[in-house]
């Protein structure tokens, strides 16, 4: 999803304070706190061709007050340092959004404890340097914008991203049920390294730019290792198509099998496949393959008048 970003610090009010104190062991006076806000997330369509609508927004302001903050998605319990302590959503009747709606985000408050243990992070939102952060949470359903249907559920045949009539297509994820963190990201040039370097084996010469990309400060590349990682970059994009296309396929078979065998409810299961692994989604369709091969169905040779057949199982 787009990354939402810090907007400012700000001074505290009392009202702030009150804010704040509800959730400090003890009493903390203005003096020993950093406060800044953050747009957390928007109603815009974001590169992954997914929006939360409007509505879904209320939901997170909802589930977000009172999390804590981590860095570079990494929950360990002392990076947890700067805790949202009021959230709600604005609406700019002024702007729209590119699809048209009236633009709404998710602006939250944050306090940090000034310590000498914050210090560094309270100089880096300062200076600019953490300006960026994204948030974790799970949809129970992704709506298509075409044909207002799951587009997880077997029901609808569009694809984000994709044109149709003229309309590109993107998933409205609805049904916002857990927030599960936000998290200060790097400048985006790291954020783009973190995301290659998992797979940085293609040559010396990538090799060598994923570990300046890894370090503060700026880059030149050059034409030649612009070229190298462009085509690498398409080529991973290609890659990352075909294992989406492979899950998403495993993901329909597994409702469909889901649905056949009446087995688990069907909203349980669509949140549940959301999550997993392409290995996890393999194990769970060939469980299910194997347990529709089980029982059979045999004709009994007995018949209760002209019309009716008898079959045991
Ligand atoms: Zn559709």
């Amino acid at each position: 999803m787009n990354n939402g970003k810090i907007v400012k610090s700000f001074d505290i009010s009392d009202e702030d304070l009150s804010l704040i104190n509800a959730y400090t062991r003890r009493q903390m006076s203005k003096d020993e706190l950093y406060c800044f806000s953050i747009v957390l997330c928007d109603n815009e369509i974001d590169r992954d061709f997914e929006q939360f609508p409007t509505e879904e927004l209320y939901k997170i302001a909802e589930l977000f007050v009172g999390r804590t903050g981590i860095f570079d998605h990494n929950p360990s319990t002392e990076n947890q340092c700067a805790r949202l302590y009021d959230c709600c959503v604005e609406v700019d009747i002024t702007r729209k959004n590119s699809v048209g709606e009236e633009y709404a985000c998710v602006m939250a408050k944050a306090y940090i404890p000034v310590n000498d243990g914050t210090k560094q992070l309270v100089e880096d939102i300062d200076s600019g340097i953490k300006k960026e952060v994204s948030i974790g949470c799970s949809a129970l359903g992704t709506v298509c914008s075409i044909c207002g249907k799951d587009m997880y559920r077997g029901e609808c045949v569009h694809r984000k991203g994709q044109i149709y009539g003229g309309v590109q297509c993107y998933g409205k994820l609805c049904g916002i049920s857990d927030a599960y963190e936000w998290s200060f990201v790097a400048v985006p040039s790291q954020r783009a390294a973190g995301v290659i370097k998992n797979k940085g084996l293609e040559g010396d010469m990538l090799e060598s730019v994923f570990k300046r990309l890894e370090k503060p400060g700026e880059l030149t590349l050059s034409d030649d290792d612009k070229t190298k990682l462009c085509a690498y970059i398409e080529k991973l994009k290609g890659i990352c198509a075909d294992g989406e296309e492979y899950r998403q396929e495993l993901k329909s078979d597994i409702l469909r099998l889901n649905a056949i065998k009446g087995g688990i409810d069907h909203s349980v299961m669509s949140a549940v496949v959301e999550r997993m692994t392409i290995p996890e989604l393999k194990a769970f369709k060939a469980a299910y393959t194997k347990k529709e091969t089980q029982p059979q169905l045999y004709k009994s040779g007995k018949t209760c008048g002209s019309t009716c057949d008898e079959y045991n199982i």
